[in-house]
């Protein structure tokens, strides 16, 4: 397929397989591992995957082989995961141990958004920003620097404060934000290039509230003349976007509410109309598996 013609199917493609995903109530984790991306349009070129149990057996892994490449949660539209010698997928590291008194939590390279929210939310901590998946794994989301969203919200590489890497002799090598400076600050993203990642260390916040409303096709034209007034409606504001028709069909704004606080949404919003059921980012999809909407508080 040439670049145009992905183009033009890409975002039907991969919105069709999110819907059948969440549609079918599939987790990535229950799925036989297919040797290529999650969107299917990238066939990997190596079938030899390795999946170490243990960081001796990453070490293992990484002496044993020539060449190497990480691969995460697979969710990368690229080649970026890519190799034509060996992948090393992560996936059985799985590990997560909060740190309450010093606000962190370290998740093996292998854990995903959807394990680690619930598990950090019992306890009362949040992170600051998520994927907009959560079949994203950190430490894969944290290499790209993969942004969330919230025009005050750095991106999902900002909470690091500590990185666990075997480095190419099988050496293990521990950065930390504290102690390690421009090095670790150099690693953080790191594009799958500095060893394969086994741990990451975040820094939480406490746990909150966050009631989203979406409103319904916003004009480009009010887009163009009002962008900072749409994109800092909310601590995070999400469009899907129809080029062909020059809206976004459905803008999603996340608010943060202080403890105990309730909002109300205006009914408009720069020519978008407040939607009036709970609704998937495609509207004719079923959208029980979204995140809470109509203004309801919820974590
Ligand atoms: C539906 C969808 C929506 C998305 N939305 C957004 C969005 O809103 N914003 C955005 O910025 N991105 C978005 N992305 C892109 C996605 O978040 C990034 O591509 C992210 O890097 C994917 O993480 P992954 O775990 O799947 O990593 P992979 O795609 O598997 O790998 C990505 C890179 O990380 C490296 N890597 C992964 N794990 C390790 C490890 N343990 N050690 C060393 N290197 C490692 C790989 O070698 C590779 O270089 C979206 C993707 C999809 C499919």
């Amino acid at each position: 397929m040439d670049k145009r013609e992905f183009l033009k199917t890409s975002g039907a493609i991969v919105a069709g397989t999110i819907a059948s995903r969440l549609a079918s109530g599939q987790s990535h984790a229950q799925q036989p591992a297919p040797h290529e991306n999650w969107a299917g349009n990238i066939h990997y070129s190596t079938d030899h995957v390795h999946t170490p149990a243990n960081l001796d057996e990453v070490r293992d892994c990484v002496k044993k082989c020539a060449k190497l490449r990480a691969l995460g949660s697979r969710h990368s539209f690229n080649r970026i995961a890519d190799s034509n010698a060996n992948q090393v997928s992560l996936e059985h590291l799985n590990q997560i141990d909060i740190d309450e008194k010093a606000r962190t939590v370290t998740v093996g390279a292998g854990v995903r958004y959807g394990q680690l929210a619930p598990v950090i939310d019992a306890k009362g901590f949040a992170l600051h920003n998520l994927a907009s998946l959560p079949h994203i794994s950190v430490a894969g989301a944290v290499s790209t620097a993969t942004h969330g969203s919230g025009i005050h919200n750095g991106n999902l590489a900002t909470p690091v404060r500590a990185l666990e890497i075997v480095t190419a002799n099988g050496e293990v090598l521990n950065l930390s934000r504290d102690k390690d400076g421009d090095q670790f600050a150099a690693a953080v993203v790191h594009l799958g290039l500095v060893g394969i990642v086994t741990r990451v260390t975040l820094e939480l916040q406490p746990t909150f509230q966050v009631a989203q409303t979406v409103y319904q096709n916003l004009p480009f034209s009010e887009l163009e003349h009002n962008f900072d007034g749409v994109f800092g409606a909310g601590y995070s504001v999400s469009l899907f976007t129809d080029w062909q028709n020059h809206r976004a069909t459905q803008v999603w704004i996340k608010r943060r509410l202080a403890s105990g606080e309730t909002h109300t949404s205006a009914p408009d919003f720069y020519n978008a109309k407040r939607a009036t059921r709970k609704l998937h980012p495609i509207t004719e999809h079923p959208a029980e598996s979204c995140t809470e909407q109509m203004g309801i508080p919820d974590p």
